[in-house]
């Protein structure tokens, strides 16, 4: 019997981005504002998961107490409150290894690996803020990055295969004639290995254009049903606008591969996609 436990940390570091041979000029080119070489900072939350079996004495898979200790110890004393760069024995060894959220979570991994036991390390989970996150599993130098983006829109269920009167048995007020909207929120996995030289899966910025370009532009204040060719004739439920919202990004991240879209029409629910 398999169980996991995820355990939620918080430290407060500073980082920035610079490859030692470029210029501050080509350094910006690359990596923005990231690459100030005084440093910004972020307040991390890191979620560590992980499984095995519960051992017979105590029923517990491990005690939460020795979890803390381990990630206070490895983790947290590493990183709060100190420059990641400057003070973080992998970052000082290797300049060329940028701390970005990718980097930082396959060392939390190598730091918490050999002292974990009973409990197997299953996942590093690293906010670097609410909207972004990455996932390590242990797999080489692969790693899930998610970014989460938000728009609004209305929409009408209603199915043209069904008469109004079974759209209006089976959809109810969401068949309001009239229309209603939501604040979708749109979380987009992608996967790959880091980029030695970036440190990252993917470019961020060229992310957030692109889903300025072809989800806001399409969806972001516009009613699906009236103003969208994609919903004319499809029911814009969230099952249908997942897919939809699929088959438009995934072609434009090549070749970042898209692992999973997550879509919320409100916080009761959410939609999870990993393509056909
Ligand atoms: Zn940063
Ligand atoms: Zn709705």
């Amino acid at each position: 019997m398999c169980y996991y436990l995820t355990r939620r940390v918080e430290f407060e570091a500073a980082h920035y981005y610079r490859i030692p041979e470029l210029s501050d000029e080509e350094n910006y080119d690359l990596f923005g504002p990231m690459s100030n070489p005084n440093g910004h900072g972020h307040n991390y939350v890191l979620m560590v998961t992980v499984k095995g079996a519960a051992t017979a004495s105590d029923g517990m898979l491990i005690n939460i107490k020795d979890l803390d200790g381990i990630i206070r110890k490895r983790v947290v004393a590493e990183y709060d409150h100190k420059s990641i760069n400057l003070q973080h024995p992998a970052f000082i060894q290797d300049l060329y290894l940028q701390p970005t959220s990718e980097n930082i979570a396959i060392q939390i991994w190598q730091s918490l690996i050999p002292h974990l036991q009973n409990a197997k390390l299953h996942l590093v989970h690293l906010y670097e803020e609410s909207a972004l996150s990455v996932e390590y599993y242990g797999e080489g130098q692969m790693v899930y990055l998610t970014k989460m983006y938000e728009f609004s829109a209305s929409h009408r269920l209603h199915s043209i295969a069904l008469t109004d009167e079974e759209n209006k048995e089976i959809f109810g007020k969401c068949n309001n004639p009239y229309g209603h909207g939501h604040n979708y929120v749109l979380e987009v996995t992608v996967k790959g290995e880091v980029n030695p030289k970036t440190g990252m899966v993917a470019d961020i910025d060229l992310l957030d254009q692109m889903i300025e370009k072809q989800v806001f532009s399409r969806f972001d204040h516009r009613h699906l049903n009236l103003d969208t060719v994609e919903f004319e004739k499809v029911n814009p439920t969230s099952e249908n606008f997942v897919r939809v919202l699929w088959e438009i990004v995934e072609p434009h991240l090549k070749p970042v591969a898209l692992h999973r879209l997550r879509l919320q029409e409100t916080p009761k629910s959410y939609f999870d996609y990993y393509g056909n």
